[in-house]
């Protein structure tokens, strides 16, 4: 099996939104995909660790706001490095409403699909989600987001750190968010004895995306 070979698979990037209890949460995915147009339907896979998952499960909709490239870093951090159970992510940003209620992002977003969710398949480390459009709308003329394209252009390059002292566990960094795990901060554990499930704790994405840093 050859790892990179998954990086030839091109992906878009969105939030998903939800809400429940009147409570409105949005998360970063880029498992989403159009698979059949008559009638309408997308597939959704959301990492089951995420709050999301069970509202999804509890709520039967969502919303996917698909990024414009225009779209920040700090978007990025808001709606994919912090969970929806202990912060509001929509605090302090303009947004709208679909037809279904559901939130729609304003800004850096160039279409929105609301989704009713048909069937739901548990794979795992993810739930994949079955779903029906029900609305479908264009928001701006601006490119989408695809996943190269935030890796090339949004993801902040890796800062210089301090230098691991010699004979020290060292420091591995997650390729997809940056976030660094160092084990001093750790109380010294390894990276390679983290528990094979552990995941990075900005974008919750496995060990197998994180590489190790030199120096
Ligand atoms: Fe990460």
């Amino acid at each position: 099996m050859d790892p990179t070979a998954y990086f030839k698979i091109g992906y878009g990037l969105y939030v998903v939104t939800s809400s429940r209890d009147g409570r409105d949460n949005g998360m970063i995915c880029n498992a989403v995909m159009q698979v059949t147009a008559d009638p309408p339907r997308m597939v959704v896979a959301i990492n089951k660790a995420n709050f999301t998952h069970s509202t999804l499960l509890a709520t039967g909709v969502m919303n996917v706001c698909a990024l414009a490239e225009s779209a920040p870093f700090a978007l990025f951090e808001r709606f994919g490095f912090q969970s929806g159970r202990t912060r509001d992510k929509f605090a302090g940003i303009g947004f709208g409403r679909g037809e279904n209620g559901l939130p729609v992002l304003k800004e850096h977003c160039c279409a929105v699909f609301e989704l009713r969710i048909e069937d739901y398949r548990d794979l795992g480390t993810h739930g994949l989600f079955t779903c029906a459009v029900t609305a479908a709308k264009t928001l701006s003329d601006a490119p989408a987001m695809s996943y190269a394209y935030y890796h090339a252009n949004v993801k902040p390059k890796p800062k210089a750190s301090a230098p691991t002292a010699p004979g020290a566990p060292a420091k591995w960094v997650c390729k997809i968010c940056g976030y660094v795990y160092d084990p001093a901060e750790n109380d010294g554990v390894a990276f390679e004895d983290l528990p094979a499930d552990w995941l990075c704790p900005w974008c919750k994405h496995p060990k197998s995306d994180f590489e190790k840093m030199q120096g």
